[in-house]
């Protein structure tokens, strides 16, 4: 039988989202429901990547697009390219996941000098059919024949200027004709060739159009920005066209089930009367509100409110639909599931919940945890005192300050070195995504709040403010200027994506909380879940953070922080530079007391759960200070006639850091080798945990201590240093008369030691993956070289499909964490399990370490939500599985 590439409306369904693409799936299910569809057909994404392989059509594509098309022509009784009553369709690219406007789109398709005559037969409007025409040959010229879009704006704003016209409803007939020859020769001297005015080849050039834009630039960066498969292809679906520009009994919208923004549940959307669709979506005119409809064309309202409440109940979940009034009918466009910010998202996941459209267990899996890193982003100090300088929409919330930016190659230029930007656009396009990516956040001057920037933005978590009208951009000045102010490229602005308000400055951000909504859905995650969430924290202000976010514990208190702080690095210095035993004892001693209340303010806020301890575990040099800057220091000395005595004492520095230097630092004295090298350091730490600990402790509750080993290699570096950690600490007990719950393990962070775990097993309580060192040693890569070299390169050519510091590596490291699990269980079947490497809060990671069989994982703070979520859909996961085994 001969492959299937072509699907009409009634011949698919909801299900088919990766062969017809989420657009054409929906079409087909929303036909299926009776609903008021304009009808057509799908191409299906295998036939895109066919094309994409071989640059051709599949064979049988085109001749089952012919007899679609027949099809087509019958149902509507009208026929493509007719001079009487010709059909106009669309041709939309559409994948199985929504890509906002980053692939081509034709509209009117089928206009040529004789169909138009037609059209006016058909409409007796010809403004409107030269109008529909000029903007057909607008589109096709730039999309298809890849003429500069700019120069037929241009050809536009010229006409409309000679015309002494502002908007482009205020040109008469004549002036449309004369604006196609205007167009057409543009055309011609662009191209070399005339616009093709066959409708069947203007449809076979469409088609190759669309499965191109697949691969075009911007959709490339937007897959990759969103984790989207390269192979999954576009569909393209043709589909008889309507018209929202036929007088004003006519208009187009776009419309969502629910705020998307809030979650609050209400439609919303915007429409603008006489236009097409084109004109919402690309923020040219700026729309009216949705609930204005209701005044201006009830009947209509009601039907659309009516088709909207269906949607949702048949999709359980939030619709974002287009539609378009054709002189009083109705006809719906599209819908697909809302993109949300993360609030909106969950606020809605739980409603659904309360409104028994959804269970628990589904409303759990419904929401992305990378998302909700959204809601734990940075807000306005609500103590801040400021002035706004203009106000915008509020498109997309969380707050951002940085420097003003004029366009996307600019932010993309700052963003890399570092800089923080704010992208400030008349509007955004599809083109701009690589600044916006790089953006901290996005403001524009025009534009609804469904043009692409706040789409796009919301799609990110990113503040955006749009459609700021008091924002007139000069960009041949590089400025922006208010009424009152102006602002230069550079400058610093502050933007509130959640009150649409403009700051000239920098004003205080402060960290935000958890609102009821998330409070909700982490506790039914919480009751799901098996893996345990620990914080990685090292003051009581992070570790505090962390309780409130709903942290069991700490899983990792890297001590070399406390090292670092200013107060302390003098000791520590004398501590390394010290030539003997006994002036490193003077120097640890120093060190002590510091410490101990370091670990008393970290077990006060961690009160009744467990705390894990590393010992120190850097290479030494990290405090010391800079082997050239010494050298300079010196070298300016001198030069400025310094006193001998001075000078002499640099020299004595400068020697002693340079025996301390190393080849590899990464590979040298660190870890657990300081300990065995520099014995007093640990004795020292372990003696101010434990007296902390007994400081702390009281009759009913006492700090349960859990002692980590760095960077083990051998199980005898382990056995030597656990016996030195349980000599201190029974001594402290003894004399202290107290008991402390304590276990002593290790990090699991070298490949020999993941292999050798079993043997390591026999010294430790418990083993914590260090997955940040892990993955540098099972590579080789040292991370801050391959992140600033070679791994953008590598992500780029796809050598890696993630970096594997942030995604873990399942195939390579993950081995390694399950070889080292099954081996330390064999030895120990009680041995507890964590994961204290920056993965521990990387959610698809998360379930790596579920399906493991890790006790906890242990993140940062703020990544501690994500982590209780990701470890729940884990939990379903398995259950889902496990009934497709059944
Ligand atoms: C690790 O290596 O994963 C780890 C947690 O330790 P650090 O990042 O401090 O080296
Ligand atoms: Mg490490």
């Amino acid at each position: 039988m001969k492959k299937k590439y072509v699907y009409e409306f009634k011949e698919g369904s909801a299900k088919m989202k990766f062969l017809l693409g989420g657009k054409g799936s929906n079409l087909c299910e929303m036909t299926r429901l009776g609903f008021p569809v304009p009808q057509g057909f799908v191409i299906s994404t295998d036939a895109c990547n066919v094309y994409s392989r071989t640059g051709k059509f599949p064979q049988g594509m085109e001749k089952q697009v012919w007899s679609s098309l027949k099809n087509l022509e019958k149902k509507n009784r009208k026929k493509l390219g007719d001079p009487n009553d010709p059909l106009l369709v669309s041709v939309r690219s559409g994948a199985a996941f929504s890509m906002p406007g980053m692939m081509d789109t034709v509209l009117n398709l089928g206009l040529n000098e004789s169909s138009v005559q037609g059209l006016i037969k058909q409409t007796q409007n010809p403004r409107f059919a030269y109008d529909s025409y000029r903007r057909f040959i607008q589109m096709f010229g730039d999309v298809v024949l890849k003429v500069d879009g700019a120069k037929f704006e241009h050809a536009l704003s010229e006409l409309k200027k000679k015309k002494g016209v502002k908007l482009d409803t205020e040109l008469d007939e004549d002036d449309l004709k004369t604006l196609i020859k205007t167009f057409k020769r543009l055309v011609k001297k662009e191209t070399g060739t005339d616009f093709p005015s066959n409708p069947k080849e203007q449809l076979k050039k469409a088609i190759v159009a669309v499965f191109e834009s697949w691969n075009n630039p911007r959709a490339n960066v937007y897959r990759r920005a969103n984790n989207i498969p390269d192979d999954l292809g576009t569909a393209v679906n043709i589909q008889t066209m309507v018209f929202g520009n036929k007088g004003n009994d006519s208009a187009t919208g776009v419309a969502f089930t629910r705020d998307p923004s809030t979650g609050a549940k209400k439609v919303y959307g915007e429409y603008l009367v006489n236009a097409q669709g084109e004109d919402v979506v690309s923020g040219a005119r700026t729309p009216q509100p949705i609930s204005k409809l209701k005044k201006q064309m009830p009947k209509i309202y009601k039907e659309l409110e009516n088709l909207m409440k269906k949607l949702e109940k048949h999709y359980k979940d939030m619709q974002d639909i287009e539609f378009t009034i054709e002189q009083g009918k109705l006809y719906m466009l599209q819908t697909r599931n809302g993109k949300r910010t993360a609030q909106a998202a969950l606020k809605i996941a739980v409603d659904m919940v309360k409104e028994r459209l959804l269970t628990r267990k589904q409303a759990i899996g419904r929401i992305d945890p990378n998302a909700l890193d959204q809601l734990l982003h940075p807000r306005l100090d609500p103590a801040s005192k400021y002035e706004v300088l203009v106000k915008g929409l509020p498109a997309s919330p969380g707050a951002a300050t940085g420097k003003v930016v004029f366009d996307a190659d600019r932010a993309e230029e700052l963003g890399r070195n570092g800089e923080k930007v704010i992208l400030t656009r008349w509007e955004t396009t599809p083109d701009d995504i690589h600044g916006v990516i790089v953006a901290q956040g996005i403001l524009t001057s025009h534009g609804g709040m469904t043009s692409h920037a706040a789409v796009v933005a919301r799609g990110m978590g990113k503040p955006c403010i749009c459609g700021a009208e008091d924002i007139k951009i000069d960009l041949g000045n590089r400025i922006f200027k208010t009424n009152s102010t102006i602002v230069k490229e550079g400058d610093i602005v502050t933007i509130d994506g959640g009150s649409g308000e403009v700051i000239l400055g920098r004003v205080p951000l402060i960290s935000p909380s958890i609102g009821p909504d998330f409070k909700k859905l982490l506790a039914w995650a919480d009751g799901l879940r098996k893996l345990k969430v620990r914080t990685n924290a090292d003051t009581p202000e992070d570790a505090r953070k962390a309780r409130e976010f709903g942290a069991q514990g700490i899983g990792l208190c890297r001590t070399e922080h406390m090292f670092m702080a200013e107060d302390r690095l003098p000791y520590v210095r004398e501590m390394i530079l010290a030539e003997t035993d006994e002036e490193r004892k003077v120097a640890l001693d120093k060190l002590l007391p510091v410490q101990r209340s370091d670990f008393e303010g970290i077990f006060k806020a961690m009160r009744g759960l467990p705390v894990n301890i590393r010992l120190l575990d850097p290479p030494l040099h990290e405090f010391l200070p800079n082997y050239c800057d010494l050298n300079v220091d010196l070298v300016k000395m001198q030069y400025e006639n310094a006193p001998q005595s001075k000078i002499r004492q640099k020299e004595i520095l400068i020697d002693k850091v340079r025996t301390q230097m190393e080849a590899n630092p990464m590979l040298g004295l660190r870890g657990c080798r300081l300990g065995l090298i520099y014995g007093g350091i640990y004795k020292m730490q372990v003696r101010a945990i434990f007296e902390a600990a007994c400081n702390i402790a009281s009759k009913d509750s006492a700090p349960i201590v859990e002692v980590m080993i760095p960077l083990v290699a051998h199980a005898n570096e382990l056995k030597i240093l656990r016996e030195e950690v349980i000599e201190v600490v029974e001594e402290i007990l003894k004399r202290r008369r107290k008991r402390i719950r304590y276990t002593v393990g290790t990090m699991i962070e070298i490949p020999r030691a993941a292999i050798t775990a079993d043997k390591i097993a026999e010294y430790a309580d418990f083993f914590s993956f260090g997955t940040n060192d892990l993955t540098q040693t099972t590579f080789g890569f040292s991370r801050d070289d391959a992140e600033g070299k070679f791994l953008p390169n590598y992500l780029e050519r796809k050598i890696l499909a993630d970096n594997p510091f942030e995604v873990l590596d399942e195939s390579g490291v993950g081995k390694l964490v399950e070889l080292a699990t099954k081996l330390g269980r064999k030895t120990k079947p009680n041995l507890k399990l964590g994961v204290c490497g920056e993965h521990g809060g990387e959610p698809r990671s998360v379930k790596f370490f579920h399906k493991v069989g890790l006790d906890y994982v242990s993140c940062s703070p703020y990544r501690v939500p994500l982590a209780r979520l990701a470890a729940a859909q884990a939990t379903l996961a398995d259950a889902e599985a496990g009934a497709r085994e059944k």
